[in-house]
């Protein structure tokens, strides 16, 4: 049975994974030999974006054949910086490659005029692309960033070499392995009977409040990650936590976990260090918010603190 459709960003990804294939050299080898083989550019971490054909369709991502790359991409080389993002519905396996060693793809060389090489999140809030592709790209960028961010062994500091299509390093020296992360972050929205706490840090656009959130700790369970970070930021005690929903956060390497937490009173301190400023607001306001019409700026649709202030305006 399939999941039902999530209406989180970067969820949805349609991909099969091919995890129990992709540790065999030889079958992840014939996948990136297959004539169906098709790989994003990815330049400075950003996918090639290809124009709408019909204005009003939509674009999409520049997957392209390995003969499209030309001398930018040398598939032979054993370290090349390519990763394996799955079969898609067709069976086609796709990749995707950094290409950030060109200096400018759009103009020069085998891109020129295909398209533009754009960010993620920037193209996640336009939203003309499928939701699906927005999540694959979520995966391609995560992979990509995490393997050429991983070169060296964290223990002895040698070289490391890519393994299973990017899924793990292991360094040639020590022989430790290494495997993608994924940071996880609580993200919650506090609640006391008809008014949420809402935060703002410095730097953000004016009037904007959210959610709070935090990195979470070694040692900690989910729910505890909520009531600390609550504490610290804004001196708020919890009764209860309760799960809503998790979004990859590529951004670069992030988990976050959607929470609402019952607060047992409304006494708040703001950590002036982390917050600019915490406030409860009423239900009437945030709906308000929600539908453009204020009093408070909102963060974007394509953010989890969006779908948990949608939650509480909605009253579930
Ligand atoms: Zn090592």
């Amino acid at each position: 049975m399939a999941l039902a459709e999530n209406p989180i960003m970067f969820a949805n990804n349609p991909l099969d994974r091919a995890g129990h294939q992709r540790g065999n050299p030889d079958w992840l080898a014939a996948q990136l030999a297959a004539e169906t083989a098709l790989i994003v550019p990815m330049w400075n971490l950003q996918p090639l974006v290809l124009p709408e054909i019909q204005p009003g369709d939509g674009r999409d991502v520049g997957y392209l054949p390995k003969a499209a790359f030309g001398e930018a991409f040398d598939f032979e080389r054993a370290d090349k910086a390519i990763v394996f993002l799955g079969l898609n519905r067709w069976g086609k396996p796709l990749f995707a490659a950094d290409i950030s060693h060109m200096s400018s793809p759009e103009d020069i060389g085998p891109f020129r005029g295909m398209g533009i090489f754009e960010d993620l999140r920037a193209l996640s809030a336009i939203g003309d692309m499928p939701r699906t592709e927005l999540a694959i790209l979520a995966q391609a960028k995560g992979m990509l960033d995490w393997n050429l961010r991983h070169p060296f062994c964290a223990q002895c500091g040698s070289p490391t070499n890519m393994l299973e299509g990017g899924y793990k390093r292991i360094c040639g020296n020590c022989g430790a392995e290494h495997f993608p992360r994924t940071d996880p972050v609580v993200i919650m929205l506090a609640t006391h009977e008809d008014q949420c706490l809402l935060g703002r840090q410095r730097g953000w656009p004016e009037g904007m409040l959210s959610a709070l959130a935090g990195f979470m700790e070694p040692g900690e369970t989910m729910e505890e990650a909520v009531a600390r970070e609550l504490q610290e930021e804004a001196g708020l005690e919890i009764n209860s936590v309760t799960y809503l929903g998790s979004q990859p956060w590529p951004f670069p390497g992030s988990l976050m976990i959607g929470c609402m937490a019952e607060a047992s009173s409304l006494n708040v301190t703001v950590d002036e260090v982390e917050l600019e400023e915490a406030r409860w607001v009423s239900r009437a306001d945030v709906i308000s918010s929600m539908q453009g019409n204020g009093p408070l700026g909102v963060p974007p649709k394509m953010a989890i603190a969006h779908q948990l202030m949608q939650a509480f305006a909605s009253g579930k």
